[in-house]
This record gives C-alpha cells, structure tokens and sequence, in this order.
C-alpha cells in the first residue's frame, strides 16, 4: 500500500470520529457527509493507486473447468468432479482438486 494510500486512509478515520462528536440532531447530516467524503477518498486513492489497492480486497476471479465432469481415472464413470473454491495457482496456470462421487478418487486436474 502506498503511503498516500496510507495517509487517506487515515483520514477517513478522522472523518468517521468527526461525524461522531456531531450533535444528536445533526447526526443523519453527519452520516450523508461522512459518505461523501469517503466516496470521493476512495476515488482518490483509486486515482493514486491505479485501482490496484482496492481490487486486492475482493477475491481473486477463479478460472472454472469448461468440464466440470470427467471420467474417473481409478474407476472410470464418469463422476471424477470439479470441487468448488479448490482451485489454485499451478506450474503454467491453474489446477483445481477433483474428486469422484463414485470411488472417492481424489487428484489435481489443471483448469482455466
Ligand atoms: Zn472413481
């Protein structure tokens, strides 16, 4: 994280503990306020960063199979199935963990 990034994050902080000290009936004008300022924050680190800071907090976009489904290598039905959320970054690209819902066969099949 750059520290520009840093430093607007911090202020956020102190902008969050400003509409705090707001008096009760001022505190809906607070929040509006509040909202503003960070949206145009994170527009400003977006500009200062490229986008890249943000992007690291949402999950990475995992390649799925074009078959989710293959022939089992140990029993050979066709029931050897792509496991969800198990794929990762492999020699060359990606690889997922499949197991089949025949014989339990477990093993590493590349996906993406
Ligand atoms: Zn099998």
């Amino acid at each position: 994280m750059s520290d520009i990034t840093t430093r607007l994050m911090s202020l956020k902080d102190g902008i969050e503990e400003l509409a705090a000290l707001a008096a009760r009936d001022q505190a809906d004008a607070a929040r509006r306020l509040v909202a503003t300022l960070n949206a145009s924050i994170d527009q400003a680190i977006r500009d200062a960063t490229g986008s890249q800071d943000i992007a690291e907090s949402k999950p990475k976009r995992m390649p799925v199979p074009r078959d989710p489904v293959e022939k089992c290598p140990r029993c050979t039905l066709r029931s050897f199935t792509f496991q969800k959320n198990t794929a990762r970054e492999a020699e060359g690209g990606y690889e997922a963990l499949y197991r089949c819902s025949s014989c339990g066969h477990e093993d590493w099949r590349e996906v993406g």
